[in-house]
């Protein structure tokens, strides 16, 4: 299905959250993982740019795609990204206040989109964000990126290795350049809006 997108509000604080309606899926992973890359091929350029502008990079950014007669189908909710330096005990530790109380009790929130990057091995920072999303009982999908800058023997050998390190079954490689994977991707993002 084809949809088109609507920016919703930048929310810096639990009250600012929109109402909840459809289901949401949230989009998760490290500064610098593609994020903002994904979420242009999957949302639309004005998604991307909205989610890196000044300000609202801290925020939690939401999104409404609508459907040929203009209905809300479902909510794209963009977290700011985490670092890569610290390693903390809290998942929350470096981040702003409403993200986690956003994660943790947000109804709507029907999918987890995490994105690691596929040429980069697994990171504690993203086993920690993956644990903690279990502990919750969230539904989630581990998204591999730029996953065109791998060779055949590569792909396998850090898929097999993220798949290890971040203790999951399945991991879904993706390339925002060449569009590699976002059936799938669509496909498991649609799969909540028909499952709920
Ligand atoms: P963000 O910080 O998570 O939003 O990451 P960006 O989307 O800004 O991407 C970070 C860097 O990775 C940029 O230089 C992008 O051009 C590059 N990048 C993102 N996605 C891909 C991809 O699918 N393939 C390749 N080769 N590079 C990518």
């Amino acid at each position: 299905m084809r949809y088109s997108t609507q920016f919703l509000l930048s929310a810096m604080a639990p009250e600012q959250f929109p109402a909840p309606s459809v289901p949401e899926i949230a989009f998760l992973g490290r500064s610098n993982v593609g994020k903002s890359s994904l979420l242009n091929t999957l949302a639309g350029e004005k998604a991307a740019k909205v989610s890196s502008t000044p300000g609202r990079t801290r925020a939690i950014n939401f999104f409404a795609l609508l459907d040929e007669s203009q209905r809300r189908r479902l909510v794209f909710a963009d977290l700011p990204g985490y670092g890569y330096a610290k390693i903390s005990k809290s998942i929350s530790a470096e981040w702003p206040k409403f993200i986690e109380p956003y994660l943790a009790e947000r109804d709507a929130l029907g999918l987890c989109v995490c994105l690691v990057d596929s040429n980069v091995p697994p990171q504690q920072r993203d086993a920690q964000l993956l644990d903690w999303l279990r502990s919750v009982d969230r539904h989630f999908v581990v998204v591999a990126t730029k996953i065109d800058r791998l060779s055949g023997n590569e792909r396998t050998r850090n898929l097999t290795a993220l798949r290890k390190g971040l203790e999951i079954d399945d991991v879904l490689p993706v390339s925002a350049k060449t569009g590699a994977g976002l059936k799938e991707l669509w496909a498991r993002i649609e799969a909540v809006r028909i499952g709920s």
